[in-house]
């Protein structure tokens, strides 16, 4: 793949980082090394907030229809190139690369619904106090932006951030995962092909922390939109008190997945394999503590084991089900949980290793492992996983099952099966967390408010809902 362009994107120009530095980065499942790129720093995050700050007052004005002919004309190019920006995001981050364009696509989506969304962005009329008094509320776009996403969805959390940013008249500075660059370069050269306005839209590739600091610093960023660890999002978060700057996180989850007795056990078996294995299990909404009632746990594992089997594993650009891991950090990871947990008496039923031969012996791979008799005390029941294991636990009534699924600092992702309306009720108003998958183990829809609480985060992507977190309200009190 010679032919992807690696700089970074400054007020609509491809240009070198100031830095002569380039950072080198590697195919997950054959461990080669694909190409190298910039390692841009402070003074190239500075050029980037400066075009986007320039670019602010006729962006804004534009009108909300031209805006919408833009991030169309997006939408259509990331999907005339979806064959393209998937085999990019499988060399660089691993996912099998039909799944990669699944995130193409479902990320392209984000630029149709807020293209027309940009349409809708209403203010209001409130009924005032005196006759002679009108109160009006304006919605105005908050300003400069500074995204910074991760390599897991290297695509789709550019786009769940930028459309709605560019729909409310913002103006972006990206920094994307130092894992999946490609990915962000190649979004860019749509928005140039796209023609939108210089400044508009900015990448900056490179050395994190020297660019976070930037984007914190610089008093002409307005908003910082963040999706990534809880620990970098609580950093950011803290640092940006010192301006008031507006902050959105999108951070780490530890989802409870729980089957109840009366469940479609078949149904619950085949949504927990698609979740847990979406992205080889490196997802924030992964099922991560599995509970089942204790009366249909043989029965329910025979199913889930079963299914299991069919899971096929290798470099994603063949037709796989499952790709490497991203580094060898994260498979260590892993392998210290599993591990740990063995340690602390949980039973291994399947996997627990490292793949190492054949085709395996240069990647990153991690056989899709089930664990059973899990408990509190072990990591694996604390701790976000980022990998290919099912842990198991047992429960025996709903009082004790919702105690063990709240208990967590995380609140994003939850997920349960059952076919009773009560059940579904009550425990839907118990469980603390942003979202619940019921009967449902898919969650990204592009309508949909996606966001967690407690220590998952704050605001929230998609939806009318994504569309606020990037603007202001602003009223006016008329007397005539
Ligand atoms: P990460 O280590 O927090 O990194 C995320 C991004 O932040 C990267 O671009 C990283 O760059 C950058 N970063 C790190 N330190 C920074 C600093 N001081 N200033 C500015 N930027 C900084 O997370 P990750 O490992 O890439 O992603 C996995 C995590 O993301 C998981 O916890 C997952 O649950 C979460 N996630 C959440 C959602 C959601 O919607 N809630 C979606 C996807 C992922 P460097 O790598 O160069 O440091």
């Amino acid at each position: 793949m010679t032919d992807i362009r690696n700089q970074l994107f400054i007020n609509g120009t491809w240009t070198e980082a100031q830095s002569s530095l380039r950072s080198a980065l590697f195919n997950p499942a054959t461990g080669e090394q694909i190409t190298t790129v910039p390692m841009g720093g402070r003074e190239d995050a500075q050029s980037a907030i400066e075009a986007a700050y320039d670019a602010f007052p006729a962006w804004s004005q534009t009108a909300a229809e031209e805006r919408s002919v833009y991030l169309r004309r997006i939408y259509d190019l990331i999907v005339a190139n979806a064959d393209h920006l998937a085999e990019i995001m499988t060399l660089e981050q691993g996912k099998p690369v039909k799944e990669a364009k699944g995130e193409v696509l479902w990320g392209a989506d984000f630029f149709l619904w807020y293209s027309e969304e940009a349409k809708r962005i209403n203010g209001e009329i409130i009924p005032s106090s005196r006759t002679t008094q009108r109160i009006l509320v304006q919605r105005y776009p908050i300003g400069v932006v500074a995204a910074i996403t991760p390599w897991n969805f290297p695509s789709s959390m550019i786009t769940r951030k930028l459309a709605p940013a560019l729909a409310a008249g913002c103006t972006v500075v990206v920094k994307p995962a130092p894992e999946t660059p490609l990915s962000a370069i190649a979004l860019f050269d749509i928005f140039a092909q796209a023609g939108l306005p210089q400044g508009v839209a900015n990448l900056v590739i490179g050395n994190a922390q020297e660019i976070g600091q930037e984007f914190l610093d610089n008093e002409k960023v307005r908003k910082i939109s963040f999706t990534g660890s809880t620990a970098v999002g609580k950093y950011l978060l803290e640092q940006s008190a010192k301006q008031v700057k507006k902050v959105s996180l999108e951070l780490g989850g530890h989802a409870p997945f729980i089957v109840f007795a009366d469940a479609d056990l078949d149904a619950a078996a085949e949504g927990l394999i698609y979740n847990k294995f979406q992205n080889n299990g490196q997802t924030c909404i992964c099922a991560n503590r599995i509970f089942v009632h204790e009366s249909i746990q043989a029965e329910f594992m025979d199913k889930f084991i079963a299914k299991l089997k069919d899971i096929t594993i290798g470099n994603g650009m063949r037709d796989v089900n499952v790709g490497p891991l991203i580094h060898e950090r994260a498979l260590a990871k892993v392998e210290d949980q599993v591990q740990d947990a063995l340690d602390k008496g949980a039973k291994l039923i399947s996997g627990g290793v490292r793949l190492t031969e054949g085709e395996y012996a240069t990647g990153c791979y991690y056989a899709p492992t089930v664990l059973t008799g899990v408990t509190r005390d072990m990591h694996i029941f604390q701790e976000e996983t980022f990998g290919p294991v099912a842990p198991f636990i047992t429960f025996s009534n709903e009082e004790e099952v919702i105690r063990m699924a709240n208990d967590t600092p995380y609140g994003l992702a939850s997920y349960f099966y059952t076919r009773d309306l009560a059940t579904t009720m009550r425990v839907a108003d118990k469980l603390e967390y942003g979202m619940i998958g019921i009967n449902e183990s898919a969650l990204g829809y592009v309508q949909a408010p996606f966001g967690g609480v407690k220590q998952s985060g704050t605001g929230r992507e998609g939806g009318q809902h994504g569309v606020d977190d990037f603007l202001e309200y602003k009223y006016l009190n008329i007397n005539f």
